[in-house]
């Protein structure tokens, strides 16, 4: 087994984590997406095997707990990936699954946009950075628009400005 310990895969198993597509991590990455899915390979994100997995998918229900479909099923960790107990999983569909860490993405916005209301750091440089670091990671305007609190229109605006 080949247990390389690449600089890259610590990144590549934190953008997994965000849902991202081996090829959009490539496409971020400057790498091709059959090299990025060799390095996510040599780490196993969860640490069951498929029979294991199989198991705990049967345990949660074998549907999306939101709209009650049995294909594309992906373990969901309410906190933290290392708490495997049954309390800390949901078992959710890639569309729902997506929607959900892009609902803790934008908890957390709100969070920071509440300390720079504090601080002296500029509102409008944080948001045109947020946009981007958004927009990096692949969500579209709408997407970006209910992170941020704001409207499609106002996300439009600022990503026109630097094209
Ligand atoms: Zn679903």
């Amino acid at each position: 087994m080949n247990m390389e310990n690449n600089p890259l895969q610590n990144i590549i198993i934190e953008l997994r984590e965000k849902r991202w597509t081996y090829q959009e991590i490539g496409d971020t990455l400057k790498i091709s997406r059959q090299r990025v899915h060799q390095i996510y390979k040599n780490y196993t994100p969860v640490p069951w095997n498929k029979k294991e997995r199989d198991g705990v998918m049967v345990a949660l229900g074998s549907k999306c707990k939101v709209c009650k479909t049995t294909r594309n099923l992906e373990i969901h960790h309410k906190n933290g990936r290392t708490n495997n107990k049954k309390k800390n999983l949901v078992l959710l569909c890639r569309k729902h699954h997506r929607e959900k860490e892009t609902k803790r993405q934008a908890k957390k916005i709100t969070k920071e946009v509440k300390y720079i209301s504090k601080t002296r750091i500029q509102k409008k440089e944080f948001f045109e950075k947020a946009v981007w670091d958004l927009k990096t990671q692949g969500k579209t305007l709408r997407e970006i628009g209910y992170i941020l609190g704001k409207s499609h229109n106002w996300v439009w605006l600022i990503v026109k400005k630097k094209l």
